[in-house]
């Protein structure tokens, strides 16, 4: 389905994603989480899904993740305020632990049923350049074979035949850890696992036009 067929612009699309009923997430979780920055970013930041804090708030990266993310884009002189932030499934997938609600990892069949919302979003963007964060970011664009130890770091494209026919973008693509993957860890391991983030953050910026 070419969901960017329907709508044009960023905000339609918003719009016409809270009513999406594409897969059985939208069921238990607040409210569809769009992604949210600058409408014409040069760089996309794409995450997982929507976390706990997320799923309130109604905007992606405003929870622990996002925080973390927030200061290994401040080490990596990247501003916030210039890229767009979105994720690859749209609404909180979780499991309810008596008052908590624990993250769950969306399924494939969740991450492709959510795959237009995203594809639209970068042809709407038209950015030059993508981070995926996560492995299930990565494997939403780069198909469910790719590793992300393998390609940790590297210029990616998308695959040919991988997006709708219209998708008029051709974005290089990195892939690197998730920052909750940096929070989850052992904490001896956290300030290296962080400055492994930092770095193919910086890598990415790297590859925008205007970067020296
Ligand atoms: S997760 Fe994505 S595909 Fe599933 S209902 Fe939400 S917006 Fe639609």
């Amino acid at each position: 389905m070419g969901i960017h067929r329907l709508v044009t612009g960023l905000t339609g699309l918003a719009k016409q994603a809270e009513g999406c009923q594409r897969c059985d997430l939208y069921r238990n979780a607040k409210q569809t989480v769009f992604g949210d920055g600058a409408h014409a970013a040069s760089l996309v930041l794409v995450g997982e899904q929507p976390g706990d804090q997320e799923d309130t708030a109604g905007k992606p990266f405003v929870g622990p993740a996002g925080r973390l993310l927030d200061k290994a884009l401040t080490a990596a002189h990247i501003d916030r305020a210039n890229v767009y932030l979105t994720n690859a499934v749209k609404h909180f997938k979780f499991e309810q632990r008596g008052k908590r609600r624990i993250h769950k990892a969306p399924s494939r069949t969740e991450v492709i049923a959510c795959q237009p919302w995203l594809l639209a979003e970068l042809n709407e963007i038209g950015p030059d350049v993508v981070v995926l964060l996560g492995a299930t970011a990565a494997k939403s664009l780069l198909g469910n074979a790719f590793r992300l130890t393998q390609h940790r770091g590297e210029v990616l494209r998308l695959p040919a035949g991988a997006a709708p026919v219209d998708l008029n973008v051709d974005p290089r693509l990195v892939a690197t850890a998730h920052p909750s993957s940096v929070l989850r860890g052992p904490p001896a391991d956290r300030e290296t696992a962080f400055d492994a983030l930092v770095s193919d953050l910086k890598f990415a910026a790297g590859l925008l036009p205007h970067a020296g």
